[in-house]
């Protein structure tokens, strides 16, 4: 068992600010894994308390004070097994054909978040002990895809698996060493497939060096410099945008998602400021594979009271008034800014990109 991160390629990058959790604890399932108990292993070096549970039932000490419950769960780790309604996947366009999980939930604290729409109860960061199950189970899927595999321009792409839905996988990857096994997997499964994660973390010295057979693509999630304030807990840009360049360096396709895309004042020099540092990255690297994903901030009325309970002082711009009312596929309602907004905005960061970074593919704009 490899108990910390190597550095492989010898690089000059800052060493990455590592999450350590104030608490963990794994599941009575989670300790017959020997991922699991790795896990706990690793955890325990870097000095987390670890606790073993004599259940699978995962539960936090009770408070009636909101803000230390938040405190509380985001700082806790859970390793757990995924059972088998979570090792089955869904689709998820724009982006994958399918998704998988090898975590759920976040330790860091963006104002933004997408995850405040899509996982219910306490904050706590779980991920799966199960990992050679959940990536056993998904040869199933392949050539089955119904997003990038149906669309024109991707499917020479594979079938496409997100890892990065519910969780940030790289975030904990000195504790899990789960992504690394998943780029294991891919780099050794002769067929056309993909695995993808976006990120907002800059330690990806487990990553370097691994046999990922070019079926990898790491996109690094960053923003317009003024917004990065909005995203405790997660790494420094320049260090994300350098952990992207080894990356590319190290033959993985790479990918820029620019999220949540916001009209701040100075919106168009602000990103298109952000754009001119990937390129000055990105300079020069052979092989460069490099695509973009567009994507304008967003919200629901229940992503809204999550956010605005977890951060009461947030000055985030979530102002009904100033947006347009849309219907989800599933019939519930979400605020994005209105059409002609829109429009300048996809126009001008489309023509941004091709003018500053023209060997990027844009994926797509939402
Ligand atoms: S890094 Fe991503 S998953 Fe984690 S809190 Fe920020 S937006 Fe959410």
């Amino acid at each position: 068992m490899d108990l910390l991160p190597k550095h492989s390629d010898g690089g000059l990058a800052r060493a990455p600010k590592l999450w350590r959790p104030r608490r963990v604890v794994i599941t009575r399932s989670a300790l017959t894994w020997a991922h699991g108990r790795e896990i706990a292993a690793r955890a325990a070096l870097l000095g987390s308390e670890v606790l073993e549970l004599a259940t699978d039932r995962v539960t936090l000490p009770k408070s009636s004070d909101e803000r230390a419950a938040y405190k509380t769960a985001k700082s806790t780790l859970a390793i757990v097994v995924a059972p088998p309604g979570k090792r089955r996947l869904q689709p998820i366009p724009p982006s994958a054909d399918w998704r998988f999980d090898l975590a759920e939930g976040c330790h860091a604290h963006c104002q933004y978040c997408y995850l405040a729409g899509s996982l219910a109860g306490a904050p706590i960061t779980r991920v799966y002990a199960n990992v050679e199950e959940i990536l056993a189970g998904l040869a199933d899927y392949v050539g089955q895809g119904s997003v990038t595999s149906a669309s024109e321009a991707r499917a020479q792409e594979g079938t496409t698996f997100e890892a990065s839905c519910y969780a940030d996988p790289l975030g904990v990857e000195h504790l899990t060493g789960s992504l690394s096994e998943a780029v294991r997997f891919f780099g050794a499964w002769e067929a056309p497939v993909q695995l993808r994660f976006t990120t907002k973390f800059d330690g990806v010295e487990p990553l370097l060096g691994l046999a990922h057979g070019r079926r990898v693509r790491v996109r690094m999630s960053v923003n317009a410099a003024p917004l990065i304030r909005f995203e405790g807990g997660t790494s420094a840009l320049a260090d994300r945008l350098t952990a992207l360049g080894r990356l590319a360096r190290d033959g993985y396709r790479v990918g820029l998602t620019v999220a949540p895309i916001q009209p701040i004042d100075g919106w168009r020099e602000a990103y298109h400021a952000l754009f001119a540092q990937v390129a000055t990255e990105l300079q020069g690297i052979a092989d460069l594979d490099l695509t973009a994903e567009l994507i304008t901030h967003r919200f629901t009325p229940k992503s809204k009271a999550v956010l605005q309970g977890w951060y009461p002082g947030t000055v985030l711009d979530l102002d009904e008034q100033r947006r347009s009312r849309k219907l989800t596929k599933f019939g519930s309602t979400k605020f994005v800014y209105p059409a002609p907004l829109m429009r300048e905005m996809r126009d001008t960061l489309s023509a941004m990109l091709d003018q500053q970074l023209p060997s990027a593919r844009l994926l797509y704009w939402t």
